[in-house]
């Protein structure tokens, strides 16, 4: 960890003087020599999501997964995949290593390059350099589609945190924000300070993920030092199901343990909840298996297991299409219903 520390204290005095100029020379040089020489080309085009007619084809995107995740190869993600039925998916870099996997943006990019059916590029940056804006505009000019996963030892209320939430509302993008509360959280303050970015900012499409977000599934919340994990009985009037009905702008991912944990915790409540929210919870699996059967995570694929439920509890085609394929493209293209 110190190693760590030390170079990310050293960044903003080099960072400060990198002009938005030298920025977008250093990030063109960068893409006209080496192996994302052709991104620029690459990208613009082929970012444009699918029409509706192409996208009817589409059966499953996955809006939460990563690269790296427990040393798992580009080769193998597009295997995991290829194994649990995923067409495409969000990709999401953790610039920092901090929130537990480090993947740069500019892996995704290639990965991008390498499976540009598959890959839907996400970017993120850390929100405490001094030019985190510029360098996630020159991202959008890339062709990023959105940012996240937003994930750094920062509270929600930070004003480096409203600013890049700002960004995504100029630039008509989603962002994926993981919220945890607790000392050593991530965005802490969801209950406190969400609402009033969802107020002030009416483009950006805030997609929620992660424990504190999943908490408030319900209206008892235990403290995060007692458990992130709550379980039994939903209490009707939480928090996240009050604001995704009363914001367009709000989405819910359902990816991970935290996710799944909240969908199970009660299951005569959850049918009412995906029902509640069907045009705002997108499908995604945060897994970090190799076979989409977990045998490098003791046998379990969150992915697999997230379809298998969700075909159990909802009988309805469409109701099913929304959640596994067009609020993914509804948060990506900008429509709030
Ligand atoms: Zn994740
Ligand atoms: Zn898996």
């Amino acid at each position: 960890m110190q190693p760590l520390h030390r170079a990310r204290a050293r960044q903003p005095q080099q960072s400060a003087q990198i002009s938005r100029r030298a920025l977008l020379r250093r990030t063109a040089v960068a893409v006209s020599t080496g192996p994302l020489a052709a991104l620029p080309r690459l990208l613009q085009p082929a970012a444009a999501q699918p029409t509706t007619d192409r996208s009817r084809k589409l059966r499953l995107i996955d809006c939460h997964l990563h690269i790296n995740h427990l040393g798992r190869s580009l080769v193998d993600t597009i295997r995991h995949m290829d194994a649990t039925g995923t067409d495409k998916a969000f990709i999401l870099p953790l610039e920092t290593g901090e929130g537990g996997v480090t993947l740069k943006s500019a892996e995704v990019l290639e990965a991008y390059r390498r499976y540009p059916d598959r890959v839907i590029p996400f970017c993120q940056s850390d929100v405490r350099k001094p030019d985190v804006l510029e360098t996630l505009k020159a991202y959008h000019r890339l062709g990023f589609r959105g940012i996240g996963e937003q994930k750094e030892h920062v509270p929600l209320n930070d004003r480096r945190i409203e600013a890049v939430i700002a960004l995504c509302d100029e630039l008509n993008w989603p962002i994926t924000i993981h919220f945890q509360d607790g000392p050593n959280g991530y965005n802490q303050g969801i209950a406190e300070h969400l609402e009033r970015y969802l107020k002030k900012y009416h483009r950006v499409r805030i997609i929620g993920h992660a424990q504190s977000w999943w908490a408030h599934i319900s209206a008892d919340v235990p403290p995060p030092e007692k458990t992130l994990y709550p379980t039994g009985p939903v209490k009707p009037g939480g928090l996240i199901d009050r604001l995704m009905a009363d914001y367009p702008n709000l989405y819910g991912d359902l990816s991970a343990g935290s996710g799944y944990n909240a969908l199970t915790r009660d299951p005569d409540f959850t049918a009412g909840f995906l029902q509640r929210h069907r045009k705002k919870l997108l499908f995604g699996s945060d897994c970090p298996c190799r076979d989409g059967r977990g045998a490098n995570f003791r046998g379990v694929c969150f992915s697999t297991r997230l379809q298998a439920f969700l075909k159990k509890m909802i009988s309805d085609p469409d109701h099913l299409r929304d959640i596994f394929v067009n609020n993914a493209l509804r948060v990506l293209n900008g429509r709030a219903d």
